[in-house]
């Protein structure tokens, strides 16, 4: 069964934070629940299937806290900064050069901590929240211009937002 995912092809932090679906409010949809759906997951972003479940959701919570800090310039907790830092010991990241350079382990632990380490401790603005307002998905400012996790979703949302105002107050 091919399962479509909101936004994905992020580097791996983005990716793995992205999974836990925030809409304002408790209400939450996590996309790699089970051990089943982590493996789906895995399989769309072209990652080794190999991933210990609890492991990846504790990786998880710990990225999900240092890059809300990031983005809203805040302090994390002791404890996320120290999860991350005890993660990536004995993972130093290693480059393969085939066309372009990309990480030579496509283990999601080792590429999301590796990402991680590089998007923290880029400038300011690096990271960015999709701009719909009921959006929280994040991605990488790789594009200056880019506003939306997707245009085809949230872009066309707001658009058709606007379009409704606009006649509403006809
Ligand atoms: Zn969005």
């Amino acid at each position: 069964m091919v399962r479509t995912y909101p936004l994905i092809g992020e580097p791996a932090a983005l990716d793995l934070v992205n999974t836990l679906i925030r809409r304002g409010g408790p209400q939450q949809t996590d996309l790699i629940a089970t051990g089943r759906d982590l493996v789906h997951w895995l399989a769309a972003r072209g990652s080794s299937v190999d991933a210990d479940l609890a492991q990846v959701h504790k990786l998880r919570d710990c990225l999900s806290e240092l890059i809300d800090a990031r983005v809203h310039g805040t302090t994390p907790s002791a404890e996320a900064i120290a999860y991350l830092n005890e993660t990536s010991t004995g993972r130093p990241p290693q480059i393969v050069w085939a066309q372009r350079p990309r990480l030579a382990s496509d283990n999601i632990i080792t590429e999301s901590v590796s990402t991680a380490f590089t998007l923290l401790t880029a400038p300011d603005g690096a990271i960015r929240v999709c701009a719909h307002r009921e959006c929280t998905l994040l991605f990488a400012a790789t594009n200056a211009r880019r506003q939306w996790c997707s245009a085809a979703s949230c872009g066309n949302r707001a658009r058709a937002m606007r379009h409704y105002q606009r006649s509403a107050h006809l």
